[in-house]
């Protein structure tokens, strides 16, 4: 009777303990991703979107919460729970104040590329730690690897001192790193360099995969603002004998690259398999390439998406079979959204869509907005710097305050036609109640020692190209702002929630779920959704 009473409740405490921690956390960013690519294009994934949105936590309601809605905010604020004021990644570039040189977000002086042609880039810049700091602090043998094509993407989600960063040289066809994070790559990461990838995996052509009748909903696949080869903007997109290399970023095949090279990571470094928990990143590019150029109703971006499902369809096949569908947790969001092309936001859904070639109709104005106020103030010197610094003492030298200068500069910048907003230093740095649009949103972009004296909001549906094809990002508009955020683990009981969350939120979740600390001073929440 004992016996069975102690194995009655053996069972009973079994049954109610929390699932381990899992081995292998899998944060995936799919650059440029849209929110909405799930509602519209569902029926056409079965792979590992498929999994994910059918199975998953659905967060259909996730948001930046940050104005500058660029690459490298995004994956530093999803790899660190923290927004551009805290993480130090305000923009992908930045004027410096002191020295008004240019700086680019992970460019690093001290570091030497390794394996490549792509630059010595790191962390340096980034001033907090990621998810994989927080694991190492309490486990240090858990291995962090982060995998991109772009250096930024994969930097920035990694953090300060991951075991490996992996990024893709166009130049060589090849992954690379810095000596910051180590002087040769591992043999596996050799061996898939040495292995022919491109050759063995790239047609001579990116042709469609979907029937037809995928197409109905969408504009035609020729349409004048996608970039034209041989008079037309349609499938099929050829590639170049000996150009593949570079080629393949902006197809599909860059982002399955980038998935085979992380499957190789799983192997060669044993991630998930181990006593302990380990973190892989992996952020795909190939969405904001393709989105860049065609735009997100394009049926570029459909093909594209469809190959990503299947590529992650098979990634997650793959982590089955190495790590166990027991032993993982997936979260896939985005470092930012896109504006659609607004030729074809004016065409399709009669929505007011400008698109600003930024030598034309915005150059010409800000010079000369520049000149007018030198000659308001009888200035020798400028008073508007780089189109981001405000020459504040020569204005008071010449008889106008802070106050009067920025009534001067806002006056003539809202006389142009793309901006609707301009927001100063001081009220980025302030949190004093504004009546300005997206006010929050700029001060949680603004970390004030890399901060400009000004920012701009441009019109909305509008953009400022040097091009008259393809589409950006960067504003604090939804459209730019909206991401998927997802969590999957094996038997997750799928919701849809509809909340407002923030891509802020996904690293203090995964770590909670997993067991481990994270800083206080972060700005996401764990998700109490995603719980074991
Ligand atoms: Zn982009």
């Amino acid at each position: 009777m004992k016996k069975i009473i102690a194995v009655l409740m053996l069972l009973v405490s079994l049954s109610f303990s929390k699932p381990p921690a899992p081995k292998l956390i899998v944060f995936i960013s799919i650059d440029q991703m849209r929110s909405d690519y799930f509602d519209r294009y569902s029926s056409f994934f079965t792979g590992g979107f498929h999994r994910l949105y059918s199975k998953g936590i659905v967060f259909t309601n996730a948001d930046l919460n940050y104005a500058t809605s660029e690459t490298g905010p995004g994956h530093a604020t999803l790899g660190t729970g923290c927004y551009p004021a805290h993480s130090g990644i305000l923009s992908n570039e930045w004027i410096d104040p002191i020295t008004k040189r240019t700086i680019y977000c992970v460019e690093d002086s001290l570091a030497k590329q390794v394996d490549g042609n792509g630059g010595g880039f790191s962390a340096r810049n980034l001033v907090v730690p990621a998810i994989g700091d927080w694991l190492k602090a309490s486990s240090k043998n858990s291995k962090v690897v982060s995998v991109s094509s772009k250096d930024r993407a994969a930097i920035l989600m990694a953090g300060k001192k991951p075991d490996y960063v992996f990024w893709y040289s166009r130049k060589n066809g090849a992954m690379m790193t810095s000596d910051y994070y180590m002087n040769t790559l591992p043999q596996w990461a050799k061996d898939f360099n040495a292995s022919g990838w491109i050759e063995k995996n790239v047609p001579d052509a990116w042709v469609k995969s979907l029937p037809d009748s995928a197409f109905a909903s969408l504009g035609p696949d020729n349409f004048t603002a996608e970039p034209q080869t041989n008079g037309t903007s349609a499938f099929p997109h050829p590639f170049t004998a000996g150009k593949k290399a570079d080629q393949i970023m902006g197809t599909p095949y860059g982002d399955k690259f980038v998935i085979d090279f992380a499957i190789s990571a799983v192997q060669g470094e044993k991630l998930g398999q181990r006593n302990m928990t380990d973190v892989l990143c992996m952020s795909l590019s190939n969405c904001d390439y393709v989105g860049h150029g065609y735009g997100p109703d394009s049926h570029e971006q459909l093909e594209l998406l469809a190959a990503v499902d299947k590529g992650l369809g098979k990634f997650f096949d793959a982590l089955d079979a190495a790590v166990g569908k027991d032993n993982y947790v997936v979260a896939l969001s985005a470092d930012h959204a896109v504006c659609p092309l607004p030729e074809y936001n004016a065409q399709f859904r009669n929505i007011p869509a400008k698109r600003y070639i930024y030598a034309d109709d915005i150059k010409p104005k800000l010079d000369s907005l520049s000149s007018l106020l030198k000659y308001e103030l009888n200035s020798s010197e400028d008073v508007i710097i780089k189109n981001s610094f405000i020459n504040y003492s020569t204005a008071q030298k010449n008889g106008w305050d802070s106050l009067k200068v920025e009534q001067e500069l806002t006056k003539g910048m809202l006389a142009i036609d793309a901006f609707v907003g301009v927001y100063f230093r001081h009220e980025m740095m302030s949190t004093a109640p504004s009546a300005k649009p997206f006010m929050q949103k700029f001060r949680n972009s603004y970390y004030a020692q890399r901060g400009e004296d000004f920012h701009y909001l441009i019109r909305e549906n509008c953009i400022i190209s040097s091009k008259t094809t393809g589409t950006t990002h960067g504003t604090p508009y939804s459209y730019d702002t909206h991401v998927p955020l997802i969590f999957w683990w094996n038997n997750a009981v799928s919701k849809k929630i509809a909340r407002e969350v923030h891509s802020a939120d996904a690293a203090p979740t995964l770590a909670k779920f997993a067991g481990f600390a994270f800083p206080k001073t972060v700005d996401g929440v764990p998700l109490k959704e995603v719980k074991r």
